[in-house]
This record gives structure tokens, sequence and C-alpha cells, in this order.
């Protein structure tokens, strides 16, 4: 792995809310005092009744209890909204890019306090009481996040499911947690596509145990006629026009639900992970200024749907709590073409931007050419999240996106954890391309091997979690038992992430995969994403897959799934290249047995690598796929199988 150390460059530093100094006070006041570290950190928010007691968690499970600011009482969109009015009513909170460049809108703050009261109202008028559930289908638009905060306002728990979805799939999540409304648009448009959503809606509500659901609201997005069922169905304006612009927020236990978010799916059957309202909104407020370095006058940009929970956290309550100017994208990034992103950067002076390694390494494959064409001097920071970013790509995405200036945090976390927990803060750690580095406040790993012994110092193993923060998920919406089952049991009394991390002599965390991803060679364990970044350092490598197959000699061998550049064509004289690279790159332990070519791999619509399914095809157990309707294109599925089967 990369060994280069960037440094915090002087001039942002400078300006910085916290230097390494304050970092390490901090940290060690938040882990060794965490009722008065985050007592004084709650107060950051609104309450209306002030919290006295702070933390009451125990990852026991006989004992398993998880609370933070458990008296307290608050409601969250008033906390996004209303204590703006006075110094911010009239700047902008949110700043929506339609899917056509020519399209974009700017909402101040007092008009997205008074549609949101309007919607609340409108819900209530549906009957939608405090705890009932709301599933939202929509697209990349501001009635997406005035449904979330309507809902927030009146206690309502919702479950966004992202737009991307079939209707089996959304059918699923609304019966898991038996929604009575569902908000939708007629339709979504994404690269130029229309997305049937409100068709998708009709199919899911005659699938089995979607009756629960009374009324549905279609927001107009394209104004193509579609079928309105009456009484269930109507339009959202009609609806939510008439209401009065004012709605008193419900006072809300800071445990009480907020909402339900099921997982993107790339290990198996998604889960409803449960966030309430009080430690969520203290956890994403407060990594979102430190994290980002949140100034008032930033122009923020986090690139990702509402769909999953980087958009919750940091295109919606994260800023938005904070008084800031979120962006809001309906588009991709290739569409019209892949400068998209830095033309929008450019239009609005986007100053943090946000996004995914899948999104670096799509376009790292169209050259430097298209981002070259754009100036992108108002960006001062770059974040990445969702897979591990391989080295070459984070380099690619500071050297040509950052002109080289930009500091860039790659955060580590998860749905479950609501929040960022492991990443730089950007004035006060140095970074190594590929390391999501040291824990944010509060946040307590720990590397443990598959006894669950606790390693020390430079060390790889399985990342866990030994002490509980404020935005931690508090349950798998109606079935408290997997919860526990699924992160709690298999090192007791520790959260398991699921992920695997090597920590290295300076302390930095380095994310090697999912552990039921780590390879297992002859004896060496090797992690997916360290075999990944060597080949995608090959200059004709755009992205690739490793997986383990079983082999008769070394136990498991490296099969890697390959996807070249737009101008590389596959040969045998590359595909020994390539072995010859990786074994140069890492390790002869680390050269890939069979390396086969892949036009596309399979990714949950998030656009994370399913290896599960790689493994599968690798081991010529075709009919075992197991679930593939989280997968973005089912089709790359075919074709790999296809391609398997003919080799001898
Ligand atoms: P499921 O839990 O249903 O299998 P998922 O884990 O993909 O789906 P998410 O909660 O969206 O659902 O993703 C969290 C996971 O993404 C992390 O556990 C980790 O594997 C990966 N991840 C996120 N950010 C990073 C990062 N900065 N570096 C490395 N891996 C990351
Ligand atoms: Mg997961």
């Amino acid at each position: 792995m990369s060994q280069k150390i960037y440094k915090v460059p002087e001039d942002f530093a400078a300006l910085a809310h916290l230097r390494l100094a304050d970092y390490q006070r901090l940290y060690q006041e938040s882990v060794r005092d965490p009722n008065s570290f985050w007592s004084r950190i709650g107060r950051r928010l609104d309450w209306i009744q002030p919290f006295a007691k702070v933390k009451d968690t125990s990852f026991d499970e006989h004992d398993f209890r998880i609370r933070w600011f458990y008296d307290g009482k608050l409601n969250v969109s008033a906390n996004c909204l209303d204590r703006h009015l006075t110094k911010r009513g009239d700047k902008t909170a949110i700043i929506w890019e339609g899917d056509d460049p020519k399209l974009s809108e700017r909402i101040t703050y007092r008009q997205l306090y008074e549609r949101v009261c309007q919607c609340a109202n409108a819900l209530k008028s549906l009957g939608v009481k405090k705890g009932d559930r709301v599933t939202i289908y929509m697209p990349m638009i501001p009635e997406a996040a005035v449904a979330m905060l309507a809902c927030t306002r009146i206690g309502a728990v919702h479950s966004v499911v992202f737009g991307g979805f079939s209707a089996d799939s959304l059918a699923g999540r609304i019966a898991d947690c038996e929604s009575s409304v569902v908000i939708t648009a007629d339709e979504g448009i994404r690269g130029g596509k229309r997305v049937p959503l409100k068709t998708n809606v009709d199919l899911a509500l005659t699938m089995p145990k979607t009756d629960c659901v009374k009324h549905v609201l279609v927001v107009r997005r394209t104004g193509i006629r579609v079928p309105m069922y009456a009484p269930r169905d109507q339009w959202f304006d009609d609806v939510v026009n008439p209401q009065p612009k004012e709605c008193a927020p419900e006072a809300m236990d800071a445990e009480d639900p907020m909402f339900i978010l099921y997982t993107s799916g790339s290990t198996g059957k998604p889960k409803g992970v449960l966030h309430t309202s009080g430690g969520y909104l203290v956890y994403v407020s407060m990594t979102h200024e430190l994290v980002f370095d949140l100034r008032e006058e930033d122009i923020f940009w986090c690139t990702a749907d509402v769909g999953w929970v980087t958009g919750h956290s940091y295109v919606v309550y994260g800023p938005l709590a904070n008084g800031a100017t979120t962006v809001m994208f309906e588009g991709v990034p290739n569409y019209p073409d892949s400068g998209r992103f830095w033309q929008a950067v450019d239009k609005h002076k986007v100053t943090l931007f946000y996004t995914a390694p899948t999104a670096i390494r799509a376009l790292m494959r169209e050259g430097e050419e298209p981002v070259k064409a754009w100036s992108r001097s108002s960006i001062r920071l770059l974040g990445t999240v969702g897979e591990p970013i391989n080295p070459e790509a984070w380099e690619w995405y500071h050297r040509v996106v950052g002109d080289g200036r930009c500091p860039v945090v790659d955060t580590w976390w998860q749905t479950e954890t609501g929040g960022v927990l492991i990443s730089p803060l950007p004035g006060a750690i140095d970074q190594k391309p590929g390391s999501a580095t040291l824990p944010f406040f509060g946040v307590k790993p720990a590397i443990v091997d598959n006894e669950g012994n606790t390693l020390e110092g430079a060390c790889e193993g399985n990342l866990i979690l030994t002490d509980s923060w404020p935005g931690q998920m508090r349950t798998v919406f109606g079935d408290h038992q997997r919860f526990i089952d699924t992160y709690f049991k298999t090192f007791p009394g520790r959260y398991f992430t699921g992920d695997g991390a090597r920590r290295d002599e300076d302390g930095y965390y380095w994310i090697t995969g999912r552990v039921d991803d780590v390879l297992n060679v002859a004896g060496h364990r090797l992690g997916t994403a360290e075999i990944e970044s060597a080949m995608v350092a090959h200059p004709s490598v755009a992205e690739a897959a490793a997986v383990g197959y079983p082999h008769d000699i070394k136990g498991q061998g490296i099969y890697v799934y390959v996807t070249l550049i737009a101008d590389a064509q596959p040969s045998e004289a590359l595909r020994t290249e390539l072995r010859d690279w990786v074994r140069k790159e890492i390790s002869p332990i680390a050269t890939p047995d069979l390396i086969q070519w892949a036009p596309g791999l399979p990714k949950t619509r998030s656009g994370k690598i399913m290896r599960r399914i790689l493994r599968k095809i690798a081991a010529n157990e075709h009919d075992q796929l197991g679930d593939i309707s989280t997968l973005a294109d089912p089709g790359v599925v075919e074709n790999l199988v296809r391609e398997r089967m003919n080799r001898p």
C-alpha cells in the first residue's frame, strides 16, 4: 500500500477549526470522559427540553442498551429550519441542480421552512401521526428533502427508498415497515432517461402485504400522464399547496425513532436500520462541521442520492442542521458528458465536494481533459465515501480534480453508524492515499483476530468498535434480535463492523474490504482492496474486483475480474503482463491465478462492487448466486457467467 504522506496544506490549516493538537486533546477527552464531552457537544442543538442524562450504553447481550441524551426532547426539522430563520432566513438552503444542465433552482431557509410546514400539515390531514411510517420514493428533487423534513416535523418515521429500485424491492421495503403513505413522483429523470416511479409504485402496491398503504402523494416532475387511482392517489401540490405555512413541531424524545433506511445489500438481504432523533442529529451535524471543516459561506456538494445514508446525513440533515448551503443533484456524473460534475462545480462555486470512489474511477477512465475543461478553483476540500479508495484513484482525485491544492478526506462509515467514524480532520491530520486515517471524537475502533483477541500496534484483522457513539443505529426495525445477532455476537460485547482493517505504525486505519471478502491464499490473508489497488494502478486497467475460489493446492486461489480503460484491448499478452504487475506490486503470493475480462462488474445501486456474486461465478456455482435484486444491472451477471462457462 501507498506510504506516501500528504501533509495538511499550511494555508488550509491556518483557517481550519481544528489543528493536530486540538484533535489529540479533544479525542483524549472524548474517550476518557464521554459524558462530559457529549454533554457539551449535545448543546449544539436546540432542545425543547434540555437533556441532563447523556450516555447510557452497554453492548453486553444480557444488559443491552444504547441511549443518548435520553431525557431530552427536541424536533429535528426545527433544528434544521426554524432556528436558522432569524439569521439565515434569506440564505440559500438548497441549490438544486437538474439532470438537464440548464435547470437549477435556489431555495432559501425561509422558503424551505414554509414548504416543510405545508407538507407536514398535509401529512397530518391524511391522518399520519407520530410514529407512523412514510415511504419516500423520489427523484433527487427538493420535494424529497421537504418530505423527509415534514415527517420529522410531525414525528413520523420516514423510509426513503432509492428511486432506482424496482417495484419488487420497493414493495418489500413498504411491507417490512408497514407504511401508511407513499410519497413519489410521476417520473424521475437521470442521465436523460426516464424512471417510471409512479408506475413502479402502482405495481408495488399490487404485491403482498402492501395494503397498509392508504395514500399516495405524487409530485409532478416530468408532467407525463400517469394513472391516478382515487381515493388513494393525489397530486402532491393539490394536497400541500392549500395548507398553512406554519406547523408546530412535535416534541420528540431523543430516543424516538427518526427514520428507517435499508442497507445497500452488498452482503445479502438489506437490513432496516433504525436511527433515533437526538443522537443522530448531534452526530451528523458535528461530523459535517468538522470533517468538512465547514464555514458559513461554503457551498457543500455531496453527490449521493437521498436514498442512501450518505444522502440522509450529508445532503439533508448534517448541512441543514448547520445552516449550510447544500447542493442536491438530480443527474449522474457522465451526462451529458463526463465534465458534468466540474461544470456544476463552476456554476455554483462549490467549495466542498464529496463523492464515491466508483464515480472517481469512472471519470478517471475518461482521462483528464473533461476535468481540465473547467476551472474548479472554488473547491477547497475533496471527500470520498462508500468503498476503499485505491491509492491510484486517490492520487488522481487529489492531483487532477483538486489541482494538488485540496485535502482529501477518505471517510469510513456505514448506514449503521449514522455518520463518519474514521476520517482525517482536514486541518489536523496528514493524509495517506488509501487510508481513512484516525477515529473521530468518541469513536473507539480496535482490531481483533478471529478469536476476538485484541491486537496491538501495527496489525491486521477484524475492525470492531468497543464503545457506542451518538449516531449509532438502535435496532433493526421489527427485529431487535437480528440487530444483536448481526453486530454483537461475533465478538461478544463489541460492535462488529463486518470490515477488515490494517493499522500501521502511525495508528492509521486502512480498510481492507469486507471480512467475508478477505482471501486466504496458502495461509496468507490478503485484502481484496490491496489486490484491486495494484491492478488499478496499471495504466490499462479501469476497475478490478478480486475474489477467492477453491484451489486444490493453495486452499484459495485469486480470481480477478478486470475492466479495461476505453482504449485498451484484451489479449493473452496483457493477461500475463497484469499477473507480473501484481506480483511485482505486492508480492508473488498475490499473483492472480485467473484473470477474467469484465466489460462491467456487478454493483449495488449505490455503486459498490458485489463480490459475493463474483465469488459464486468464480467457483462455478452459477445456480447459487443468491439475491441479485439489489444489483444495478443484473445483465452484467449473465455476461460474466457466459464468459466463465466458456473457459476450459
Ligand atoms: P450491506 O450491509 O447490506 O451489505 P453495505 O455494507 O454496502 O450493504 P452501506 O452501509 O452503504 O451498506 O456501506 C457501508 C460499507 O461501505 C462499509 O462497511 C465498508 O465496507 C464500505 N465503506 C464505506 N466507506 C468506506 C471507506 N471510506 N473506505 C472503505 N470502505 C468503505
Ligand atoms: Mg454493511
